[in-house]
């Protein structure tokens, strides 16, 4: 990413290289408008910790029915986004395996089967037997597998590989600074139209749009006119290799419940398998070594052979997080739009995350993804509550 010299002009600022502000920064330029990506350290935030599982229907929790609809509809644009970015993303439409280690885990994921099912989503019990022998490295002691044939995966690291060098390649400028202060006509008027981004090194970037894409940085912004109730949730996260004589280790995605808690192993092309993630809100952004311990011997419950993987990686990062745990999204000010929060879901949600974007710039934003707005934690002030 160049240090280009400020000042800029563009019609489009986006503020993150995460996933979602390259992808978002992707689209805007494809839909003709000119982009500028302002990012100090672009995809080594969360993006880089990722597993990047599409997954909306393994993902389904109680109470997050919600959110179904935007990561359905997310998924649905998978295709058609990669597509357009070519090969070596990493993408892959292979099933995910879903499987319990003993009765409580049956239980657990009979139930989640049932609330899946309710939502019209394809999840088909399997027996023990045809389990093994599409995974012959999966444990005989497992206690239930399911098939999800439409939970698929892309690699995110490739993913913003690919995203950049579209990006730079349509001549995108890509500013390597942090941006510390989004700028409106009237300085001390947060809601007033935007008119650009004030660089960490002194430098502006002037644009008539603005896109607050940058994860949890967004906190420290100033000249947003919402309070946004961002909070971290930590993820450990384990890469191995897999050595010559247990090539393939997995075909697919194994996503399971072991004692209650959940485990993925995620087979990459390259021979190597992530295996994730907790979930801390410990404040602790350095790898916790219980939580490595925990993975992997979840993991080796599921598929034994994990002992003979060489641990290549321990990441940990910060997810995102929010009250509802789904995304802020939409505008909050003339020129200003904010996308973030996308807290496990963030790899799942770029293409949709794109697409409400550019019909907000373009004035015609979807009814449906109004209740994403970041406003809507926001208590009513007292003329707003209605006495009917
Ligand atoms: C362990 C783990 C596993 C996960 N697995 C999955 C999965 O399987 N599927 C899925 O869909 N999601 C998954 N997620 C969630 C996903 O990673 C996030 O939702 C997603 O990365 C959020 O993307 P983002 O671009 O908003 O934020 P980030 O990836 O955090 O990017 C934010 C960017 O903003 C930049 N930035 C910050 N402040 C500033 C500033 N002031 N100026 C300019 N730039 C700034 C940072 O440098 C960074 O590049 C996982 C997360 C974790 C931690």
């Amino acid at each position: 990413m160049a240090d280009r010299p400020a000042d800029v002009t563009v019609d489009v600022a986006v503020i993150g290289a995460g996933i979602v502000g390259l992808g978002i920064a992707w689209q805007v330029c494809r839909s003709g408008r000119t982009v500028a990506v302002i990012d100090p350290a672009p995809a080594t935030g969360a993006t880089y910790a990722a597993a990047g599982m599409l997954a909306p229907i393994s993902e389904l929790h109680y109470e997050e029915e919600d959110l179904l609809e935007l990561t359905l509809a997310s998924a649905a644009l998978y295709p058609g986004f990669i597509a357009e970015l070519g090969p070596a993303t990493g993408y892959r439409t292979t099933s995910t395996l879903t499987v319990a280690s003993d009765a409580a885990d049956r239980r657990a994921l009979d139930d989640l089967r049932l609330l899946q099912q309710a939502n019209g989503l394809g999840v088909l019990p399997l027996t023990i037997r045809s389990a093994r022998e599409a995974e012959p490295l999966l444990s005989a002691s497992i206690s239930a597998a399911f098939s999800v044939p439409n939970d698929h995966q892309v690699d995110p690291r490739l993913l913003a590989e690919r995203l950049r060098a579209a990006l730079e390649t349509a001549g995108t400028g890509m500013i390597a600074q942090s941006a510390t202060e989004v700028l409106h006509e009237d300085p001390r008027d947060a809601g007033s139209p935007t008119t650009g981004v004030a660089l960490s090194r002194g430098g502006v970037v002037r644009a008539a749009e603005v896109i607050v894409a940058n994860g949890l940085g967004a906190l420290h912004l100033a000249g947003l006119p919402v309070a946004l109730p961002l909070r971290p949730v930590f993820g450990d996260i384990l890469r191995l290799r897999v050595p010559d004589h247990l090539r393939p280790l997995l075909t697919c995605t194994i996503r399971g419940l072991v004692r209650g808690l959940p485990v993925y192993l995620v087979p990459r092309t390259d021979d190597t398998v992530v295996i994730g993630a907790t979930s801390r809100e410990d404040g602790r952004p350095g790898v916790s070594a219980g939580g490595v311990h925990r993975l992997l011997h979840d993991a080796q419950v599921l598929v034994p052979a994990v002992a003979e993987l060489e641990l290549i990686e321990v990441t940990a990062r910060a997810r995102p997080g929010t009250p509802d745990n789904a995304p802020l999204i939409g505008r909050v000010a003339p020129g200003l739009l904010i996308a973030t929060g996308f807290f496990r879901h963030g790899v799942l949600l770029t293409p949709i995350a794109a697409r409400i974007c550019v019909e907000l710039l373009d004035g015609a934003p979807d009814p449906r993804w109004k209740r994403f707005h970041p406003d809507r934690f926001r208590a009513p002030a007292p003329q707003e509550v209605s006495h009917a």
